[in-house]
């Protein structure tokens, strides 16, 4: 009714001259702004136009749907309560079979699911636990925390527990924020970055023993690869490894190790391109001063050339140090290293983490890990697009660690809308009940993008992804061969139904 009453009313202003003008410079500037937007000029082949149509048309169904039942639509909820309605929907099992290229924005301890960790590394009869200042500790050895008194065996205590499907989700709401009550971990930042950094600290010891890291780092291949992620940079730390003889592995070997779980995964899936590191250390851990971390960068990079390819600070930038502590060291290696700083992941605006940002941009930072802020800051923001520097967007990591919470509201939009380049990435899925990246896409799709953002908008951050990648231009070229026939592939099966179907 409402429908045809539009219809009716645009053909009697249709009728008259000057209506028909403002119609015509209304539309011109819809389209100018999709013009603008990422995605807008991207070429679509006819197949891509098909594609599209249908996409488009879920979407907007989905769309129109959460107008009229906003309690229920998935795109403005909380991922913890939005995802049973994400996993019905056909767009979203239309971005899973999508190939997405790279993931450039990942944190090893936090990327894989928590379910496959207990399901199967707490299983092992290695697998122990103990409890230090009222903190629990996943490990496979005693160590600093916890003495050999103190450590009891996950088995063990399984099976004294009686019900293992109980104890088990106990088990995982120690390394996965969905347990936590959103009203009591979930009020603000702080609180829900203690819990956060706590689950590394829950897991660091666990993953340090090598058998373990190695089966880790295997699922975490798997779990991208069945997500149709190609290549994966990720940010870890090289820690020292162990293995049940009491040898132990400097980060070198580290190197090595992980360097081999890739080759092999490698050959088992010939389509898979690889692991780059992005060598990443807490911004406490130098006590101020980034000098020897930046000396062991240098000597992993200079070692392994293809594999370390840049350098980071991580953590809470709210209340850690900020770039510019580190500024002498971080200028006296600018010239022989590749920085990819977090910055701006924060709500502050003129404050120490906000302005680390432009830190990051002076200091050359080749991707800027969030940006969440900088839309702030137009001087800098208008750099960040003419230098061509991406934005690692995490769409729910920035939900989770509270700085939004109606993805719709994300300051992507305007990044999106002025076509600051952004790739979709997924920071720590595995510590919000997340897998992969698709989840992240969604909302990306669903959220972020304007309404009418489909096939062209996906193409344009899926190639993103490969181009402002560390990869080299010779990599590059095979991974864009690799993509391309998965790319057409995805197309067919979206055109002839079989996504939307499923
Ligand atoms: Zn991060």
């Amino acid at each position: 009714m409402f429908r045809n009453s539009l219809i009716f009313l645009i053909i009697c202003s249709a009728v008259n001259g000057a209506s028909i003008d403002y119609l015509n410079r209304r539309q011109a500037v819809i389209d100018a702004e999709k013009k603008q937007a990422t995605g807008g000029r991207v070429f679509l082949t006819a197949k891509e136009s098909k594609a599209d149509e249908i996409l488009v048309v879920l979407k907007n169904q989905a769309v129109a749907d959460g107008i009229l039942n906003p309690d229920s639509y998935a795109p403005g909820m909380h991922f913890f309560e939005a995802k049973p309605l994400i996993d019905q929907s056909k767009v979203f099992r239309i971005l899973k079979a999508m190939p997405k290229g790279s993931v450039l924005h990942l944190h090893t301890a936090a990327a894989v699911s928590s379910e496959w960790i207990i399901k199967n590394l707490t299983y092992r009869p290695e697998a122990k636990i103990c409890k230090a200042d009222g903190r629990f500790y996943l490990t496979a050895r005693a160590f600093k925390l916890c003495s050999e008194d103190s450590l009891n065996s996950i088995q063990a205590l399984r099976t004294e527990n009686g019900t293992s499907a109980l104890f088990d989700r106990w088990l995982e709401s120690l390394i996965n924020l969905k347990y936590n009550s959103l009203d009591t971990i979930h009020v603000d930042i702080n609180t829900v970055w203690v819990e956060f950094e706590q689950m590394f600290s829950t897991i660091k010891e666990f993953l340090l023993y090598k058998p373990f890291f190695e089966a880790f780092c295997s699922r975490m291949l798997q779990e991208f690869f069945e997500d149709n992620v190609f290549y994966i940079e990720l940010r870890t730390t090289f820690s020292k490894l162990y293995d049940s003889s009491g040898k132990s592995y400097e980060d070198f070997e580290v190197a090595k190790i992980l360097t081999n779980v890739v080759d092999t995964f490698k050959e088992a899936h010939p389509e898979f391109i690889g692991v780059k590191v992005i060598y990443s250390k807490h911004r406490e851990t130098g006590n101020g001063t980034a000098y020897d971390l930046l000396m062991t960068y240098t000597n992993l990079t200079t070692q392994f050339p293809n594999l370390v390819v840049g350098f980071d600070l991580v953590g809470q930038e709210d209340i850690n140090f900020p770039l510019n502590v580190f500024l002498k060291d971080l200028h006296e290696f600018q010239k022989s290293s590749l920085y990819f700083f977090h910055a701006g992941e924060t709500n502050g605006y003129g404050s120490d983490a906000d302005l680390n940002l432009i830190d990051a941009v002076l200091l050359n930072s080749r991707r800027i890990g969030h940006g969440y802020s900088l839309y702030k800051h137009p001087v800098l923001w208008r750099a960040v697009k003419s230098k061509s520097i991406p934005l690692e967007v995490c769409p729910i990591s920035n939900q989770v660690l509270r700085l939004v919470n109606d993805l719709r509201n994300h300051p992507a939009v305007f990044y999106v809308s002025e076509s600051v380049p952004i790739v979709i990435s997924c920071d720590d899925p595995g510590f919000w009940d997340s897998k992969g990246v698709s989840y992240d896409f969604y909302y990306a799709l669903m959220s972020i993008a304007p309404k009418t953002a489909g096939i062209g908008f996906l193409k344009q951050i899926v190639w993103d992804s490969v181009k402002y990648s560390a990869l080299t231009s010779n990599e590059r070229t095979s991974f864009s061969r690799i993509l391309q026939a998965r790319w057409d592939v995805f197309l067919d099966d979206l055109i002839s139904g079989n996504l939307s179907s499923l």
